[in-house]
């Protein structure tokens, strides 16, 4: 039953990875913050006592390494996996993003209400709330309708930005951190650039909903190849949504997938060069049906329990599962890459910073040589551990994501049985 699909999705998520990192990334800084403290002091002795051991930029210099640990540290504790959604209007764009969200939290449908772009994000706050451009007074949204007619009463422009803050303990993808973005539907007439420029250039994961009885269009084309200017190797994923569309005609789904199929990986592969064409029909595009979806996990209180499963509903809403799980690996570990890694270099330029320091005052010094050549000692195996922690961070990552996908395909196989 769903209860026990969301204890599984819960413990053994792809996204652990990233939450796991970011835990794991966080103890080292704040290791390397009592380091520098302690280097601090030493250096404060060795001021006091003979002042030409060090130069007051150096003195300074490491002083401020106080103030730069602490500003990455808060840096690390704000940063988050992004994923963006784009296509034309009502192909699905805020239907899937409610089904992985598991609520209806955008406004969905005809007439609709907004026409900037929207990002959900987490807030430990019990209420969520609506953040407008040029505001800072939160706009509360107490039931779902309101977030749709908190906005219409809005005069917005398409690159302006609204933030939703939904309450992490609702839900499990942004309690791990993922943020989601909706963009307004994608036409020629849209300033792609400006869009990328203001909205994409940090994002993850981009997602691109196409409704099946369309092809991709021209402008959707165009936004993914300046994406792939912009931002080298962007992550592109392809659903072609409202595949239960094909229930009606069975005798066509086999050859208009693999016309889709076809095409998409042309576009992929042959133009964008993303990936081969195997990793890119395995891993990247997806024959779904977002209303399914979240219908099945988000029961509509105002229809029927039966209604709406179209024949051939439970392959299709494997296929969504199977899409988030190649998702959530996928947007985990480029975060944890392109995130981390800086993170961990900026680490291992501090601690060489203080060893330097450190060496050199004792190269310089007979009467502190003493003292400095023990702290030497102490601060190397400080140092060589933090440095083994940050290394062994991106092993385990690389283990733990294969546990994790091995171990979900498993249950959530099982659960599909059941
Ligand atoms: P957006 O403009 O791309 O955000 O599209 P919406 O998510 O608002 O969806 C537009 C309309 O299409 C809504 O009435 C949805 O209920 C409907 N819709 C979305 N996904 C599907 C799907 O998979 N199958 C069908 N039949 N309808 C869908």
């Amino acid at each position: 039953g769903t209860n026990r699909q969301d204890s599984v999705n819960n413990a053994n998520s792809p996204l652990k990875l990233f939450t796991h990192a970011k835990t794991t990334i966080t103890e080292i800084f704040k290791n390397i913050a009592v380091y520098v403290g302690d280097a601090n002091k030493f250096l404060d002795d060795v001021n006091k006592s003979e002042r030409n051991l060090l130069t007051n930029e150096k003195y300074k210099e490491i002083q401020q390494l106080k103030e730069k640990v602490n500003r990455i540290l808060s840096i690390i504790s704000r940063d988050h996996m992004k994923v963006v959604f784009f296509g034309r209007t009502s192909n699905g764009k805020s239907t899937t993003m409610n089904a992985m969200l598991r609520e209806r939290i955008l406004p969905v449908g005809m007439g609709h209400t907004t026409n900037c772009f929207l990002q959900i994000e987490g807030t430990d706050k019990a209420e969520p709330y609506v953040l407008t451009p040029g505001s800072d007074e939160p706009k509360s949204v107490s039931s779902l309708g309101n977030v749709g007619s908190a906005l219409s009463r809005e005069k917005l422009d398409s690159d302006s930005l609204v933030k939703i803050l939904w309450p992490k303990e609702k839900c499990r993808l942004i309690r791990d951190d993922v943020v989601l973005v909706d963009s307004p539907g994608i036409d020629v007439s849209a300033n792609l650039d400006q869009w990328i420029e203001q909205h994409c250039l940090d994002a993850d994961v981009f997602v691109l909903v196409i409704s099946a009885e369309a092809t991709i269009t021209v402008a959707e084309k165009k936004f993914l190849h300046n994406v792939a200017q912009r931002l080298s190797n962007p992550n592109i994923f392809i659903l072609m949504n409202r595949w239960d569309a094909t229930a009606n005609e069975p005798e066509m789904v086999d050859s208009v997938r693999q016309q889709h199929l076809d095409r998409g990986l042309e576009f992929l592969c042959d133009e964008l060069h993303i990936c081969d064409r195997q990793e890119a029909s395995e891993h990247r595009m997806f024959f779904i049906s977002a209303r399914e979806a979240l219908l099945k996990r988000n029961k509509d209180p105002t229809s029927s329990p039966r209604t709406g499963f179209n024949e051939g509903h439970e392959e299709r809403f494997a296929e969504f599962n199977n899409f988030e799980h190649e998702f959530e690996k996928c947007i985990s570990k480029t975060a944890v890459q392109t995130k981390f890694e800086q993170h961990t270099n900026r680490g291992k330029e501090i601690i060489s910073i203080l060893r330097d320091t450190t060496s050199n005052i004792a190269n310089r010094s007979q009467t502190l040589k003493q003292e400095a050549v023990q702290k030497l000692t102490d601060m190397d195996e400080q140092h060589n551990k933090l440095e083994r922690e940050l290394r062994s961070m991106t092993e385990t990552a690389k283990d733990k994501i294969r546990h994790v996908s091995e171990d979900v395909y498993k249950r959530v196989a099982q659960t599909l049985n059941d």
